[in-house]
């Protein structure tokens, strides 16, 4: 069995019937991407966008592509014919941008917000206050060719476990206050993007829906 294989059925064996896998695949080659598909593996990460319409054009319509890298406003327009979950949409340009691409393919584009939770300059994303802000007066109707469906965040990048879990904790309570206002009468708003490779059992721990992993299905980058 290669070791694609054996680390899917692994992870697979240990995740939670609510928790949904997404495999990042970046920077990874067409045959491996294959080999999760042939395993019934469906969602699929990627971060750049090029990279992802190469990809996308050699593979199977049935995969369920994320975006889950930083997307600049100018390049929706590449993605937005096929792409189905974007993660990581930081800024009310960006949204907006998406749901006008989103628009002239007649589709609608599931997204997820992205808090700044990690103590990482670098590390994209509205902050709590930023968030809550823009949540307070966005206007849902208007960006029909969108579902919001929840948050997207990134732990700090370090050893420290309860620092981490304290981080997916805030997170995760930030999009349950968000669920009782904001999004009270919105169904879609329901998913929680946290966890990667070395953090995703604490983000299962404090709610995550939707895992993002990358090394530890593919092996390191
Ligand atoms: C690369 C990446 C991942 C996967 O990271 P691993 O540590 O390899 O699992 C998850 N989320 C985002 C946003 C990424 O850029």
């Amino acid at each position: 069995m290669s070791i694609i294989t054996e680390n899917i059925i692994e992870l697979k064996a240990q995740l939670p019937n609510n928790v949904r896998l997404i495999a990042v695949s970046k920077t990874k080659p067409i045959e491996a991407i294959q080999e999760a598909f042939n395993l019934g593996q469906r969602d699929f990460g990627e971060n750049y966008v090029q990279e992802l319409v190469d990809k996308k054009d050699q593979l199977s319509t049935d995969i369920i592509w994320h975006f889950i890298g930083h997307l600049q406003s100018n390049k929706v327009k590449y993605i937005a014919g096929f792409v189905d979950w974007i993660h990581g949409v930081e800024s009310e340009k960006l949204l907006i941008e998406i749901n006008k691409q989103a628009a002239k393919h007649n589709r609608k584009i599931n997204c997820l917000l992205q808090v700044h939770i990690g103590q990482e300059e670098t590390k994209f994303g509205f902050t709590v206050e930023e968030l809550r802000e823009f949540c307070s007066r966005i206007d849902l109707e208007k960006l029909n060719h969108i579902n919001l469906s929840g948050l997207m965040g990134m732990a700090s990048f370090t050893a420290n476990q309860s620092q981490i879990k304290r981080e997916f904790s805030d997170l995760s309570k930030l999009f349950s206050e968000l669920k009782s206002t904001t999004f009270a009468n919105n169904n879609s708003f329901s998913e929680i993007s946290i966890g990667m490779s070395g953090d995703w059992k604490i983000a299962i721990e404090e709610g995550s829906t939707m895992i993002r992993i990358g090394s530890s299905i593919f092996g390191s980058r």
